[in-house]
């Protein structure tokens, strides 16, 4: 299964469910930002602690910092949502962006970085993302992309000031090129789309992703950061808030050692990966929602099979 534009306007509408349709989101020719905004977009701003905090109208969560010694985004959403964040920046800072970070290459996360790229000074993501990036933009035809000028296998580091953020590779999980953000003083992590709150997950296998890679992922990055952050979720259900804590990274690890089994239970019963894949709701989680065809429990459970399979 692969991400196409609707699928991925779909996703992002779900941080907010604001209505946007493919056809208005696809339909505007860029423009110089910051714009009016369009109105269907409701963009919200949230201070946490430290100078950082969150920014959502439509596609993943943008972590910001600001402080006097530094201007730093964690994802860019896609444009429309991107020059909204960017007007509202403007009124917290007249710095120029030190940091533009992508959590990982996908259209939601990265769309809106040729708008904060005038404005930005270096851009970093992981080694694989530029190739991913690429690649999903040719199949699922999306607009010119703007890629990371600086990326990273591992580890990656950077002291701005008061503040120090750092980034690290855990392997591969919701895609092949997903990392955990840290602002190290604020002692607050962007976990990008390795967390899905309470909302079925898109398991991106095209792009390299793995089930028993996300579970072995948050359990490396839970133990990495401990109990003592706030975590940033790429999504969360609507209602559901996109800041947690450590339990929900655990949460989500259970959700996916949870539909492993079920999988695995299905198809040594028997029963075929449609059978399984008509489950109502996975036992233990009945406060899971989804949305469309690809954020749905059916969807997940077919990946499930296919991982499980070999496939
Ligand atoms: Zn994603």
């Amino acid at each position: 299964m692969s991400l196409t534009r609707r699928d991925l306007v779909v996703q992002g509408a779900l941080a907010t469910g604001a209505l946007l349709t493919a056809s208005r989101l696809f339909a505007q020719p860029p423009a110089p930002a910051p714009a009016a905004a369009p109105p269907e977009l409701v963009p919200l701003w949230e201070e946490l602690r430290g100078g950082v905090g969150t920014f959502t109208a439509s596609g993943g969560t943008i972590g910001w910092l600001v402080t006097p010694d530094a201007t730093v985004v964690v994802d860019t959403q896609m444009p429309d949502p991107a020059r909204l964040f960017l007007a509202g920046l403007r009124e917290r800072t007249a710095r120029k962006i030190d940091l533009v970070i992508n959590t990982h290459h996908h259209w939601d996360h990265t769309g809106g970085n040729g708008v904060l790229r005038p404005e930005a000074i270096s851009i970093v993501a992981h080694a694989n993302v530029p190739a991913l990036q690429r690649r999903a933009a040719e199949k699922g035809d999306l607009p010119p992309q703007t890629y990371a000028d600086t990326t990273f296998t591992d580890a990656w580091r950077r002291d701005l000031g008061a503040e120090a953020v750092s980034a690290r590779y855990f392997g591969p999980a919701h895609t092949g090129g997903d990392i955990v953000v840290h602002f190290e003083k604020a002692d607050v992590v962007h976990m990008g789309d390795l967390v899905f709150n309470r909302l079925y997950p898109v398991i991106d296998r095209p792009a390299g992703a793995s089930i028993r890679g996300w579970i072995e992922v948050l359990e490396k990055a839970a133990a990495h950061h401990g109990t003592s952050p706030r975590y940033l979720f790429g999504h969360a259900r609507p209602g559901q808030p996109v800041a947690g804590t450590h339990a929900d990274l655990l949460y989500q690890r259970d959700y996916f050692t949870a539909l492993l089994d079920y999988a695995r239970k299905g198809l040594a019963a028997g029963r075929s990966v449609e059978e399984i894949a008509a489950a109502e709701a996975l036992p233990g989680f009945p406060d899971h929602a989804g949305r469309g065809a690809m954020l749905s429990l059916a969807a997940n459970l077919r990946l499930a099979c296919e991982e499980l399979a070999g496939g």
